[in-house]
């Protein structure tokens, strides 16, 4: 067996040893004699796994018991539409533009409601992430969204919008559980597990009590209902059974790890060999603003397209994979997640010195 340095944006690289724990599981789960993939959702066996996850989810991000958390299906994209169809009862909402996966929500809701752009980083391609502390945003108003994390961008918010009293929504698919965070300055908080928790096919979602009502937009489906999920504790129909299982377990390894503090502090130290790489080197840039710098998703640039092709196709055969950039932006991209071990970075550091100096 060899395995790579996956540095994919999603789904991305999983921890080895909750992939070698479920292989050893895979044929029967703890001797009961089946896998956890044929047995019943509504099984003693299943019901404990599920409520492990979810208490070991609420132990790590210290989740107030005034939030549910809910494991659903269809993506962080069947978010852009849940996300008004539940909550817009004024028909209005404020959306942050800073990438692809903003703009994308902006729209979804521009179908059930008045979406307001109230700020935007797409004159620069969304390369900074625009001041929030004063924003105009309307009275009514029903939330303030921001995806948290540029996942093609590689931008983050380091200080949360002020949103003026009105409920944040935040996409945090590609920076979940990377860092401690404050649940209760949000009102939503969701993300799909397969950038930086498991595999595709779950997305979590983490929803104030008060938010989640009967009083949906006219002709929302029963799935699209928040309260649905939340009346039946994620079990209304099949829930994504093994994906969820996946996640219980990266769960597990993060409080082993130390938890979300120690993440943090993993993460930085990671991103740090990284960018200080970058900025020194004379071949290779950064491509956004140094203050609003991801932990997780770093492109960067030569600024020569076939230099950049030369650089993916030679550090794949090095066993640094998935390094080419969002085919909307080109260049590269690094996605360095919770479960990229710091000596990955160390290696695709030394693999752009190498390189960088065959190539002067
Ligand atoms: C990947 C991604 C999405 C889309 O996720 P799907 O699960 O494929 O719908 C949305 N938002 C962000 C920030 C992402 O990184």
């Amino acid at each position: 067996m060899s395995r790579v340095y996956n540095f994919s944006a999603g789904p991305a690289v999983l921890p080895e040893e909750v992939l070698q724990e479920a292989a050893d599981e895979m044929l029967d789960y703890k001797g009961c004699g089946m896998s956890v993939m044929e047995m019943s959702h509504r099984s003693k066996v299943y019901d404990t796994i599920i409520k492990e996850a979810e208490a070991d989810l609420r132990d790590l991000m210290a989740i107030p018991d005034n939030y549910k958390v809910l494991f659903l299906q269809g993506g962080a994209s069947q978010q852009f539409a849940m996300i008004p169809m539940n909550l817009m009862k004024n028909k209005k909402a404020a959306y942050i533009i800073t990438g692809q996966w903003a703009k994308k929500a902006f729209q979804e809701a521009q179908i059930y409601g008045e979406a307001v752009a109230a700020a935007s980083s797409e004159d620069q391609t969304f390369s900074y992430i625009p001041d929030c502390s004063d924003l105009n945003i309307p009275e009514d108003a029903d939330y303030v969204y921001i995806c948290e994390n540029n996942t093609i961008y590689g931008t983050k918010f380091k200080t949360l919008p002020n949103t003026k009293g009105h409920t944040l929504v935040a996409d945090v698919s590609s920076c979940f559980l990377s860092e401690p965070v404050d649940v209760s300055k949000y009102g939503v908080i969701y993300g799909g597990v397969q950038k930086n928790i498991g595999p595709a096919g779950v997305v979590i979602v983490i929803i104030r009590e008060d938010l989640i009502t009967e009083d949906t937009l006219p002709g929302t489906p029963t799935m699209l209902k928040y309260k649905t999920h939340a009346d039946a504790e994620s079990l209304y129909n099949t829930p994504p059974c093994y994906g969820i299982y996946m996640c219980g377990k990266v769960f597990k390894w993060l409080k082993k790890m130390g938890g979300l503090a120690a993440m943090k502090e993993r993460n930085e130290e990671k991103a740090k060999i990284l960018y200080d790489f970058l900025d020194q080197s004379k071949m290779f840039k950064g491509t956004v603003a140094k203050e609003d710098r991801s932990l997780m998703n770093v492109p960067f640039v030569t600024g020569d397209a076939d230099l950049d092709a030369k650089f993916v196709a030679e550090a794949k055969k090095a066993g640094l994979e998935n390094l080419k950039g969002h085919r909307s932006v080109g260049g590269m991209r690094a996605s360095i997640y919770n479960a990229m071990p710091k000596e990955g970075v160390e290696k695709l550091v030394a693999f752009m010195r190498e390189f960088e100096a065959a190539n002067a």
